[in-house]
């Protein structure tokens, strides 16, 4: 693996080896010493356009306990607020000697341009573009999923993969990087899912996912037996250049979509309830559904630094970066 831009990226064994690493790794953070020497001499830069604040402290807090060097750089007083291009940024981390770049940006494909123009030796992972992918999110769902249903009772008799695991993602697709490389990265790994969202908040081309589409959630979670549930957060920055108007109110919303007690007691008992964060609580879930005992939302949070340990060893600890692309545009 050269770099992690997309959850299409990884085929059914590669995901599942780092979800494997992933374990590993979880299991010297158990340790009280919690620091590994692997990827000590290694630069990781973190390179966030867009506000963050679960994926740039757990990517920083991942490459520290692999005892890498951290450079944290938002764009918020950088020169890019100066109006500094991706190139001209790209360039000047590299002159720092960067060997992995995360970054974060509102627009969909930087991170593929920044892995692909030849600007950079770097390995490039995408920690999320507009409302594209983000799949290391995608990667520490399925890590929870898989650590949860593993567990006696799920009547799932599961291997190394999700395969035959059901998996309902309700909320704002549309807008959601999370639900794409969860709808892919699932996919790959056997798992099977059902997309519930009002039709405003479906993205044009939905059919062509692997995934079922439908308009009604009580109709998924009791006809389906889902065992996870993880809800979208409304992205409500997203909404503004047009205007809103996706659904009538957020009471409406909440009525048809949001996941509550009641729906909650709608789930097969072993069943958990996920949510990438931040949550708006009250709109797309509810408080005693985002705290209930099924709820893995803070766990999730946890998993992700394992997740990225694992992401940012394989692509670093495998051997010397490669040279920069010829022929890359200028
Ligand atoms: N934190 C996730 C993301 O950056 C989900 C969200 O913002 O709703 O995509």
């Amino acid at each position: 693996m050269r770099h992690l831009l997309s959850a299409a990226d990884l085929d059914r064994d590669g995901a599942v080896h780092v979800l494997d690493v992933a374990e590993q790794m979880a299991a010297t953070q158990r340790r009280e010493i919690k620091k590994l020497p692997t990827l000590r001499g290694r630069t990781v830069v973190n390179l966030f356009f867009e506000d963050s604040t679960r994926t740039r402290t757990s990517f920083e807090a991942a490459a520290k306990r692999l005892s890498a060097d951290v450079i944290n750089f938002s764009a918020k007083g950088s020169s890019v607020s100066k109006g500094e291009s991706l190139k001209d940024t790209a360039l000047t981390l590299e002159a720092m000697g960067a060997d992995a770049v995360v970054v974060r940006h509102s627009a969909s494909g930087a991170p593929h341009r920044l892995a692909h123009a030849g600007w950079s030796r770097s390995a490039v992972v995408n920690a999320g573009d507009g409302t594209h992918e983000h799949p290391t999110q995608a990667l520490l769902d399925a890590y929870t999923m898989r650590r949860h249903l593993r567990a006696a009772g799920s009547g799932h008799a599961l291997g190394r993969d999700l395969h035959g695991v059901r998996v309902v993602i309700v909320g704002d697709v549309l807008h959601s990087r999370v639900a794409r490389s969860n709808v892919l990265l699932l996919h790959t790994l056997g798992a099977h899912v059902t997309l519930v969202a009002p039709p405003t908040l479906l993205p044009v081309g939905v059919g062509t996912w692997p995934c079922e589409v439908s308009h009604d959630l009580d109709a998924a979670l009791t006809g389906g037996a889902p065992d996870a549930v993880m809800t979208l957060r409304v992205q409500a920055e997203r909404m503004t250049t047009t205007g809103g108007g996706f659904f009538p109110s957020a009471r409406e919303y909440s009525r048809r979509y949001g996941l509550d007690r009641r729906r909650a007691a709608l789930l097969p008992e072993h069943a958990i309830v996920m949510h990438p964060g931040p949550m708006n609580r009250g709109l797309e879930i509810s408080a005693d559904a985002a705290d209930s005992a099924r709820s893995t939302i803070v766990e999730q949070v946890g998993n992700g630094v394992a997740v990225r340990m694992a992401v940012l060893y394989l692509l670093l600890a495998g051997g010397e970066p490669a040279a920069p692309t010829p022929g890359g545009d200028s």
